[in-house]
């Protein structure tokens, strides 16, 4: 582990170059800089038992990486193998795209361990940032190769600095798409309860009307790559939860971070900040709880994608005691299943994304398992974690195997379109051709 380590920061090292500048387009370009020749690894030819591109299964192909492409992908008889390619055998494995986490908080680990109010105001913003850059490697480690940023719950721009030492070959890391501090409307967010006199530190920035024009703009300037906004949040009389937002505001929102390039993301559970978040143009809808066949409807129609985080309600009613049974399923999950089938049914695009971080880091796949477990057939599944998020998140060259993409890739005993929980068993990581994990 050590050695590996020291191998794959000397070779980050030996790129080491200014951080990548972001395209002007509103695709997100993560190529890694140019490296030297000198430090281009000989070719590696890949031999799984069956790759799975993106979108199927093939059995028996071979895949091609030169430098931190791949070159060549398909029938093994078809390719042509520059001479001095390194054969990397990998019998009984499946090849695929590197996972794409679709909704990640670095900046947060299980809330068993530590309740959400204390990790926002008793934690520094810099224990919480050495933590995040831990948990950042646990996601690649865990063949999550690129991870979408929810907010970093309070940490100020602590996502941007794990970024930046990522890409800096300081630290091994997925490749991050950042959303800074999220943006919620004043008195709807927590942490709540203290004296009115407190000026308590909250998990997002404040902001309303006009003055989210400025808040927008002002988290672009320090690193977002997208915005996060909570269109709805648990405020309501009886502490239920209720649209946030005017309708003009998340507009305001939208049109602002759209002027720049850039998408929004938004929290939604109710039909009604679902709603209005669709109506507004956002990119993505996260959560859904309370979706109806209505809004998945409307979100099909304007464009905008579903990211579900199961797995975050499910391991929120376990830390409260449910045993897992489904004799004793609470309330909230059967609705949840019920809501997940409307979304199928309705022919939305479903992203994979589990609110990892109230869940533990490197245990990503739990979403990809609960998703099938709640009606979404594997291949589907596969799809949403490599090609579909790839689309979604604006990056053009992820999420599949094909000639010309950046070299992710993940080898895993096993294949995931029979037993999903074969993604437990990554055995190799590649991330823009650098090997992190090798079997
Ligand atoms: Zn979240």
């Amino acid at each position: 582990m050590e050695i590996l380590r020291m191998i794959v920061l000397l070779s980050l090292f030996a790129m080491a170059s200014p951080a990548g500048l972001r395209s002007q387009a509103h695709e997100i370009s993560l190529t890694t800089p140019s490296r030297p020749q000198a430090a281009i690894p000989q070719p590696r030819l890949l031999l799984p038992a069956r790759t799975f591109d993106g979108q199927a299964m093939h059995e028996g192909w071979a895949v091609l990486v030169e430098g931190n492409r791949i070159t060549a992908a398909g029938p093994l008889a078809a390719l042509s193998i520059p001479a001095g390619a390194e054969a990397i055998e990998l019998p009984g494995h499946t090849l695929m795209p590197g996972l794409i986490e679709g909704h990640s908080h670095l900046l947060l680990y299980p809330y068993n361990r530590a309740d959400w109010n204390d990790q926002v105001l008793k934690e520094s913003n810099e224990l919480r940032a050495i933590r995040g850059a831990v948990q950042a490697e646990e996601n690649l480690m865990a063949g999550f190769t690129t991870v979408r940023e929810l907010g970093t719950e309070g940490a100020g721009y602590a996502d941007v600095a794990i970024k930046q030492a990522i890409e800096q070959g300081i630290i091994p890391g997925p490749r991050l798409i950042v959303s800074g501090r999220a943006i919620v409307a004043t008195g709807s967010y927590g942490p709540k309860g203290f004296k009115p006199d407190f000026d308590v530190p909250l998990g997002a920035e404040p902001a309303d009307g006009d003055a989210l024009i400025r808040v927008v703009r002002g988290q672009i300037g320090k690193g977002a790559d997208f915005i996060k906004v909570y269109a709805d949040y648990r405020w309501g009389p009886d502490g239920e939860a209720q649209p946030t937002f005017l309708q003009e505001e998340l507009e305001l929102m939208v049109r602002t971070a759209r002027s720049s390039g850039r998408g929004v993301a938004a929290h939604a559970a109710t039909a009604e900040g679902m709603r209005r978040a669709a109506l507004a143009g956002v990119e993505t809808i996260e959560h859904g709880d309370g979706g109806t066949a209505e809004v998945f409807q409307l979100m099909k129609e304007k464009g905008v994608a579903l990211c579900p985080t199961l797995a975050a309600g499910d391991a929120i009613l376990r830390y409260r005691g449910w045993d897992g049974r489904p004799e004793t399923e609470p309330e909230r999950i059967k609705q949840k299943k019920k809501s997940f089938q409307l979304a199928l049914e309705s022919g939305v695009t479903i992203l994979a994304g589990g609110d990892v971080g109230v869940f533990e880091h490197g245990e990503n796949v739990r979403e990809l398992e609960l998703m099938v477990e709640y009606g979404m057939p594997p291949l589907e599944v596969l799809r949403a974690a490599t090609a579909v998020n790839a689309e979604a998140f604006h990056l053009p060259e992820l999420g599949r195997i094909r000639e010309g993409f950046l070299a992710d890739l993940i080898a895993l005993e096993g294949n995931p379109a029979d037993d999903i929980s074969s993604l437990r068993k990554v055995r190799l990581v590649m991330k823009d051709g650098v090997l992190y994990r090798k079997p």
